[in-house]
This record gives structure tokens, C-alpha cells and sequence, in this order.
């Protein structure tokens, strides 16, 4: 028939739920159960997805709460080894790419918890079926917009969780600067770093190959990163093209002149 899918459904400017959710949230928990974590125990994949549903099935997708998501967050995480968080801003394919090469190291998605989540979309919508497949809210529509709340929230756990060293990669190509305030990491996971844990923030400001140097380790964003860490009695370094992460960009790269060190 010539007539319009769901009219009732609320319209909204971001993608809608990723179609078949239920069955990429489930293949993800048994698959990362599957790859060894025996840290985690026994994990229930079915209880964990109808966490998430219930999270946010029926509900206006833009008044989503803390609360909504308490009860995924405790089925979901686990504690993070010290020294091994490595938090990231602009750099999500190198970042992942690295911590995918080097299991030293463990961002968000790496954990249980932000694996099952990872790149996928999910709304819930007041009229049947509650789950809006058609369109969800973008983060900058509204405040409290089902996955933006999720991630906040997660990215809070995992700040809080953090102990010893921790590291962050920045992306000093970008123009408005390589430490933002408004990202996540600057404004959540920066200020949930507990300074009675983590004795050091070590910052690899990376450039794209090929990209404008807009920021560096002596450039103001940093400056300013540096001040805010210092208040709150943590310690920061900064290195510029760290080496092992340059070495896996320039795998990519090898014969842009970038790449090019013995000469
Ligand atoms: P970023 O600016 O690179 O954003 C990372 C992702 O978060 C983007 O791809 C986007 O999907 C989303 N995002 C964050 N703020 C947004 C906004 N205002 N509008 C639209 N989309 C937005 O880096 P960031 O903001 O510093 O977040 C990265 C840090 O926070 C990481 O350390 C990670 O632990 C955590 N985080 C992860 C995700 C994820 O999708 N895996 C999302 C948010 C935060």
C-alpha cells in the first residue's frame, strides 16, 4: 500500500536503531565471552540485552536518564587492570588500530561493556513497537538523548575505574585543537580521573599523515589540559608522534614522505 511506514513514530535528525540490535548486542556479548575474558565469570548475554531494552524500549528518546542505564552498567562491567586504560579524542580508527596491535593497552570499547555497544544506534519511541527504527535523536537534538547518556556514562565508569598510569591519544591535526573541553574526554573522563588512583595522564598527541601539525605538546589546548590536571594534583606528560602508534600509521603510509625517517 501507498501508505507512510509508522506516521505516529516520532521524526528525529540522527540514524535510527541498527537494524537486528538485539541479535549484534547478543553475538557480541557470547563472542567476547568466547575470546578468553575469564576475568568476567559468568556473564548472562540474554539479561544484558534486556537491560539495554528496557533502558530504553517505549520511552521519549530524548529523556533518557543515568538510571535508565544503572542496571546494564552493573551486569556489564569489571574492574580495568592499572596501567592499561587508554582513554582517546578525534583518533577513534588509530586508537583502536593500536589497542587492537598492543594488549598493553584497553580504551572503552575494549571492555565488555563498550564492545557490545560500539557504532551502534538505539531509540525508544512512546507508540508500538517502542523502538524506532526509522530515526533517533542526534546528540546535539537533545540533552538526555538515549545514547549520548550512554556513553557519558560509561565513559564516567570508565574514568572512575581508571588506577597508575593512564594514557590518552589526541589528535593534534584538528584545527579547534587537540584537547577540547566539550569532547567527552575533556569534559567527562578528565574530571572523574580519581587523583588518589592515577599517579600520571600520559598524552600522545598524534598527527595524521599528511595532516596540518595545528596542535602540539607546547600549543595552548594542551596549556590548558595541563592546568586543569595540575589542580586536581595529577601529573601529565605529553609526547608528540609517539613512536610505536607512528609506526602503525606509516604501516599504512609507507611511502608518504611523512614516513620517511633516515634521512
Ligand atoms: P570524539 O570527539 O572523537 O567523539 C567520539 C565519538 O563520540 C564520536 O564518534 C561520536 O559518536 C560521539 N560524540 C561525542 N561527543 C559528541 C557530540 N557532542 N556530538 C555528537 N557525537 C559525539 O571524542 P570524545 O568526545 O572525547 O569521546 C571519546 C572518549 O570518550 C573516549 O576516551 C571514550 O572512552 C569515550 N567515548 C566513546 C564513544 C564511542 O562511541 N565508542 C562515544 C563517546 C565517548
Amino acid at each position: 500500500s501507498k501508505e507512510e511506514k509508522s506516521p505516529e513514530l516520532l521524526r528525529w535528525q540522527g540514524r535510527g536503531t541498527t537494524r537486528n540490535l538485539r541479535e549484534i548486542v547478543l553475538g557480541r556479548c557470547y563472542s567476547y565471552l568466547a575470546e578468553g575474558h575469564v576475568e568476567l565469570g559468568d556473564r548472562d548475554c540474554l539479561k544484558i540485552w534486556e537491560s539495554l531494552k528496557a533502558a530504553f524500549i517505549h520511552k521519549n528518546p530524548c529523556n533518557s536518564t543515568t538510571e535508565d542505564y544503572q542496571p546494564l552498567m552493573e551486569l556489564a562491567s569489571h574492574p580495568v587492570p592499572c596501567n592499561k586504560s587508554l582513554f582517546w579524542s578525534r583518533t577513534y580508527d588509530l586508537v583502536h588500530l593500536y589497542s587492537k596491535s598492543n594488549r598493553q593497552f584497553l580504551t572503552l570499547e575494549d571492555t565488555f561493556l563498550g564492545y557490545m555497544l560500539d557504532g551502534l544506534s538505539w531509540c525508544g519511541d512512546p507508540s508500538a513497537p517502542g523502538i524506532n527504527y526509522e530515526s533517533c535523536p542526534k546528540w546535539s537534538e537533545c540533552e538526555g538523548s538515549s545514547v549520548s547518556v550512554f556513553w557519558k556514562m560509561a565513559s564516567k565508569m570508565f574514568a572512575e575505574a581508571a588506577c597508575g598510569v593512564v594514557h590518552v591519544m589526541l589528535n593534534g591535526s584538528i584545527e579547534a585543537g587537540a584537547f577540547r573541553s566539550s569532547s567527552i574526554f575533556g569534559s567527562v573522563e578528565v574530571f572523574n580521573l580519581n587523583p588518589d588512583k592515577v599517579s600520571e595522564l600520559r598524552i600522545w598527541l598524534m598527527h595524521d599523515i599528511g595532516g596540518p601539525q595545528s596542535d602540539s605538546c607546547s600549543g595552548h589546548s594542551i596549556m590548558k589540559l595541563r592546568s586543569i590536571l595540575e589542580k586536581r594534583n595529577v601529573k601529565i606528560t605529553c609526547e608528540d608522534n609517539y613512536r610505536p602508534v607512528q609506526l602503525l600509521q606509516c604501516a599504512h603510509n609507507p611511502d608518504h614522505p611523512d614516513c620517511s625517517f633516515c634521512t
